[in-house]
């Protein structure tokens, strides 16, 4: 199976350089752009295992790299994502990385020069990165706080691809391919979504995205009036806010009619 990604730019060529010399990749934009589609359908095009790990608040440096368990009496090694990604040459991808814990950050930073190694303390190993193993992670700017922001040193050590939102035609073309909805239908979804995204300097944390444009055209697409989809997909799913919902419902009505 072929996976679908629509490019927008040059980030084809440019994660096929960066993975040419192992270097790390860092996919920055907002949530629903397309980022793990992209990284899924790099994967698909280098032929590597890709693994995913989404990144949340607990989760440790010993959650990547790998724990003794206890099992049936003993205790075993259990490699983590990060070390399997190492030993089977994979592309190793962590989705919003500054949700972790700051020590993860820190265990990637030998992985992310030119040691390109991960020491594994407890188990008195190190692994050296075959050339196929590439680090990607993702991280949303606009969104976290500036506690969670990456630290420049960080930063620095990976090639840095942006995503936005696609262009209005684009975009279109995605939701069609993506939902099955007609192209008349996609072109107002993402008016609509345009209009969300200015929603933003009015308190809006996020506006649509295209992964729910790609929502409301497959529930449009399988009959559901349109209105209704948006509804469901473009003004529950954006706030809890009722000053907001009403401007969400009313910029309905202006673009649906
Ligand atoms: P992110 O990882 O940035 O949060 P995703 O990669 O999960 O977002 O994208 C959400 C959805 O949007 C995808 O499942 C896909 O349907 C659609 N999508 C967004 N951008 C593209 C694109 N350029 N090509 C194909 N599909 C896309």
């Amino acid at each position: 199976m072929s996976i679908y990604y629509r490019a927008l730019g040059n980030e084809v060529t440019l994660f096929e350089k960066a993975a040419e010399h192992g270097l790390p990749v860092l996919l920055k934009g907002p949530t629903g752009c397309g980022k793990s589609r992209f990284v899924r359908f790099m994967a698909e095009r280098l032929g590597r295992p890709l693994i995913t790990v989404a990144c949340q608040e607990d989760l440790s440096a010993a959650d990547l790299t790998g724990r003794y368990l206890l099992e049936g009496g003993s205790t075993v090694w259990r490699d983590g994502p990060l070390a399997r990604s190492m030993r089977t040459g994979a592309i190793c991808y962590l989705d919003e990385v500054v949700e972790a814990r700051a020590d993860v950050l820190t265990v990637l930073h030998p992985l992310t020069d030119d040691r390109r190694c991960l020491p594994l303390e407890r188990l008195g190993e190190e692994l050296q990165a075959p050339p196929e193993f590439m680090v990607v992670v993702s991280y949303n700017p606009g969104y976290q706080s500036v506690a969670r922001e990456l630290k420049p040193s960080t930063r620095q050590r990976f090639v840095c691809i942006e995503f936005g939102w696609p262009p209005a035609n684009i975009e279109a073309e995605i939701v069609v391919a993506e939902s099955g909805c007609d192209p008349q239908t996609a072109r107002l979804l993402v008016r609509l979504a345009e209009g969300t995204r200015k929603l933003r300097s009015h308190g809006l944390a996020e506006g649509a995205s295209t992964r729910s444009l790609v929502h409301a055209g497959s529930l449009a697409a399988s009959g559901l009036p349109l209105k209704e989809a948006c509804e469901a997909t473009l003004v529950g799913a954006l706030t809890d806010d009722e000053e907001l919902s009403a401007a969400l419902r009313e910029l309905l009505v202006s673009v649906l009619g």
